[in-house]
């Protein structure tokens, strides 16, 4: 799990224990992807608990996801969720997206889940070419970074007018501030975090949760 850059563990782990109960299921999969490698790409228990609010916020209903893993996102989204709220999953790997839906049907919410095992600049494509656009309320991006320009000018067509798109990891572990860092990954999120800040499309703000998360509202 993702420790807030920002925060030192002293501090973070007294966060963690003033923070509301994590619900059982959520705790059951953090503790179960702990096991597995690429665990730290798991959001966390802050982030999972920020994104509920911000589905209560926003009475959202529809969310789309980019970047699946093991399901902590999703499924703590999708709790959030009302009985009518459905989820669209892009991911490529079937072997963790089959974690993710052990714990959506264990939670009752697998119904409610359209998981699309495919590259998601093709599903977005496909949802977009299908009469999907205007649709989404809420989207989270925690893919490959390289791509998130690119999700970008897919996700805000499917977002309707006032809805928001969360994106992952724009601190990159603090890369981006390091002018010695110029790997693949950070290359690409320093240009992202650069160009949507230029986006008059959007309202954003960064915020030093987490790895780094932008949310942006479509105007
Ligand atoms: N949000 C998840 C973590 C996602 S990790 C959580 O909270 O646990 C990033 C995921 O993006 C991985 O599962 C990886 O398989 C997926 N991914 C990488 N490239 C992708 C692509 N081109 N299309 C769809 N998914 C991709
Ligand atoms: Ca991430």
């Amino acid at each position: 799990m993702t420790r807030s850059i920002g925060l030192d563990k002293r501090v973070y782990d007294y966060l963690l224990s003033v923070a509301p109960p994590e619900h059982p299921l959520l705790a059951k999969l953090r503790a179960e992807t702990a096991r597995l490698p690429g665990a730290g790409m798991q959001i966390g228990r802050d982030q999972g608990a920020l994104f509920q609010l911000l589905v209560h916020l926003t009475g959202a209903r529809r969310y789309l996801e980019i970047g699946v893993f093991t399901g902590y996102s999703s499924l703590a989204v999708g709790l959030a969720l009302p009985p009518d709220g459905r989820i669209t999953a892009c991911d490529i790997n079937p072997d963790t997206t089959a974690i993710a839906r052990r714990y959506w049907a264990e939670a009752g919410i697998a119904d409610r889940v359209d998981l699309r095992l495919a590259p998601a600049r093709e599903t977005l494509d496909r949802l977009i070419a299908g009469g999907a656009a205007g649709s989404y309320d809420f989207a989270f991006v925690d893919a490959d970074k390289t791509g998130y320009a690119g999700y970008h000018e897919l996700v805000l067509p499917l977002l309707r007018r006032g809805g928001l798109v969360a994106y992952d990891n724009v601190l990159w572990g603090g890369g981006v501030a390091d002018p010695k860092d110029k790997s693949e990954y950070t290359l690409a999120l320093r240009r992202f975090n650069r160009m949507l800040a230029q986006d008059e499309r959007i309202v954003m703000a960064m915020l030093p949760l987490g790895d780094g998360v932008t949310l942006a509202v479509k105007r």
